[in-house]
C-alpha cells in the first residue's frame, strides 16, 4: 500500500525510536501499571533506553531502574586486571537481580554489543569470565528461563555494532544502515506497528498450534554439510511469539521474532551438522561450525575461525555438548530478506532455523514448570549453564518430520513452509 510506504518514510529518526520503545513496553515486555522495570543498556544505546524509560513511566511503571555498561571499560579489564579477576563475576548485582524479578520487576534487555570486543583478548579468560557470570547468574536467569516474569530484548544501533556490519562505509552512513534494518525487521516501518506485532504474533501461535497438533517424533535435516536426524523430547510442546509469564501477564520475550521452537531430546541427536552463519558469543566470533553427533552429544567439534572458543563452550558443564533448543524459521522472514548478518543472535537466530547448545526451556514440555530437575531429564530436557543458538538454516535446508510410527512427512523445502 503507497500510503502506508509513505507515512513509514516520512517519520524521523526520533518518531521511529519513539515507536520502537513504545513496541518494546506495551507489545514486548507487556508491563503492567504498578510494575517496577530493570533494563540494561550500553552507555551507547541511551537514546533507546531514555525513550523506554518514558513510555513505561507513561505505562505506569512505578520505578525504571538501568544498569548500565561501557565496552570500553570491558576491555580495560583484559588489559588491566590481575589474572585472578576473570573467575570472578558481580555475584551480589546477579543476586540483586533474582531479587528484583522475585518482587515483581519486569525485565528488559536492549542488546547492541559490538559483535567483536573481545576478539583480540586471551580465549582461557573469556571463557573464565564468561563462566564465572554464567555461575552467579544462574538463580536469576533461571525465572526467566522458566518465564516467571515478563521480560523481552530489543536493539539498538550502536557505533561499535554498525561498524563490524557495514566496515565499508563510513561511521554515520554505517550506524545509519543498522538503525533502518533494525527498524525494518523489528516491524516499525508500517503505520501501525502495536497492531502490527499483534497479527503477527497470532500467525506464530497458529504455526506452533499446527506442529503440536502432528507431535512429531523426530525432525530430519537435509542440506549441504548436514545430515541430521533431532529426536524431539517427551511431552514436548512447540511454542512461538508471545506467551503469558508465571506472573500473569503476556509478553513476547524477542523483538524480532519469527521462530517456532521446542525441546529437543538430549539424548536423540544423530548425525552431522553444518553452522550457516558465524556465531557471535560474547564478543568472540566463530566461524565454519561443523559438528558430529552421537546418542545426543557432540562428539567431534570444528570451526574454521574461533575453535578454541568452541571447544571451551561445549567444554563448560557435560549439557553444553546436549541440545536444549531446536528452532524453525522460513528463509523468507524479514531478516533473512534483508540479506544482512547482523552478528547478534536476536537476529540472525530469527533468520534462519537453528538449534541451541545447553539450557533446554522448560516451558516447551507440558507441564514442564512443574517437574523436578529430575522428571525433567527424563523426559529429555537439557540442563546446562549455557544456551547458545546457532543457525542451521538456509535456502538449501530440508526438514521432514518423523512420527512416532516413523513416517517422514515434508515440513521444510529449500528453507520454507510446505
Ligand atoms: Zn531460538
Ligand atoms: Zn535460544
Amino acid at each position: 500500500m503507497a500510503d502506508r510506504v509513505l507515512v513509514a518514510t516520512e517519520r524521523t529518526h526520533e518518531q521511529k525510536l519513539d515507536q520502537l520503545a513504545e513496541v518494546a513496553v506495551r507489545v514486548g515486555l507487556g508491563l503492567k501499571s504498578g510494575q517496577e522495570l530493570l533494563m540494561t543498556a550500553s552507555v551507547d544505546a541511551l537514546p533507546l533506553a531514555r525513550r523506554i524509560t518514558e513510555h513505561a513511566y507513561r505505562a505506569g511503571a512505578s520505578l525504571v531502574t538501568t544498569l548500565l555498561n561501557d565496552d570500553e571499560a570491558a576491555l580495560m579489564r583484559y588489559r588491566f586486571a590481575p589474572d585472578s579477576s576473570f573467575d570472578h563475576a558481580a555475584k551480589w548485582l546477579y543476586d540483586g537481580m533474582g531479587a528484583a524479578f522475585k518482587s515483581g520487576a519486569a525485565r528488559l534487555a536492549i542488546t547492541g554489543a559490538n559483535p567483536t570486543l573481545l576478539s583480540n583478548e586471551d580465549p582461557d579468560k573469556v571463557g573464565r569470565a564468561n563462566r564465572a557470570v554464567s555461575k552467579a547468574y544462574r538463580p536469576a536467569l533461571e525465572l526467566i528461563t522458566r518465564h516467571e516474569i515478563n521480560w523481552t530484548i530489543v536493539a539498538s544501533a550502536t557505533p561499535a555494532w554498525a561498524a563490524a556490519m557495514f566496515p565499508e562505509d563510513q561511521p554515520e552512513v554505517a550506524l545509519r544502515k543498522l538503525w533502518d534494518a533494525i527498524f525494518e525487521t523489528s516491524r516499525i516501518n508500517v503505520q501501525d506497528p502495536v497492531n502490527a506485532w499483534k497479527a503477527h504474533d497470532a500467525g506464530l501461535h497458529k504455526r506452533a498450534a499446527r506442529l503440536n497438533e502432528k507431535r512429531y517424533a523426530a525432525l530430519q535435516y537435509r542440506s549441504p554439510g548436514t545430515d541430521f536426524r533431532l529426536g524431539l523430547a517427551d511431552d514436548h510442546l512447540w511454542m512461538g511469539g508471545g506467551t503469558t509469564a508465571g506472573n500473569g501477564l503476556y509478553c513476547i520475550p524477542n523483538l524480532p521474532t519469527e521462530e517456532v521452537f521446542t525441546t529437543p531430546h538430549k539424548d536423540r541427536a544423530e548425525g552431522t551438522i553444518t553452522a550457516t552463519k558465524p556465531l557471535s558469543h560474547q564478543g568472540t566470533m566463530i566461524e565454519g561450525i561443523q559438528v558430529r553427533f552421537e546418542k545426543g552429544r557432540i562428539v567431534d567439534a570444528r570451526a574454521t575461525r574461533g575453535q578454541e572458543v568452541l571447544q571451551k563452550l561445549i567444554d563448560t558443564d557435560e549439557g553444553a555438548r546436549r541440545l536444549g533448543e531446536v528452532a524453525l524459521v522460513p528463509h523468507s522472514s524479514p531478516i533473512a530478506h534483508s540479506g544482512l548478518v547482523f552478528l547478534n543472535t536476536l537476529f540472525d537466530e530469527n533468520a534462519a532455523s537453528h538449534i541451541a547448545l545447553g539450557q533446554a526451556y522448560t516451558s516447551c514440555l507440558r507441564d514442564g514448570d512443574k517437574l523436578t530437575p529430575e522428571e525433567l531429564a527424563a523426559k529429555g530436557a537439557n540442563d546446562s549453564l549455557i544456551h547458545v543458538d546457532w543457525m542451521i538454516g538456509s535456502g538449501k535446508l530440508d526438514i521432514d518430520g518423523i512420527t512416532a510410527s516413523n513416517q517422514a512427512e515434508p515440513l521444510m523445502r529449500q528453507g520454507e513452509w510446505v
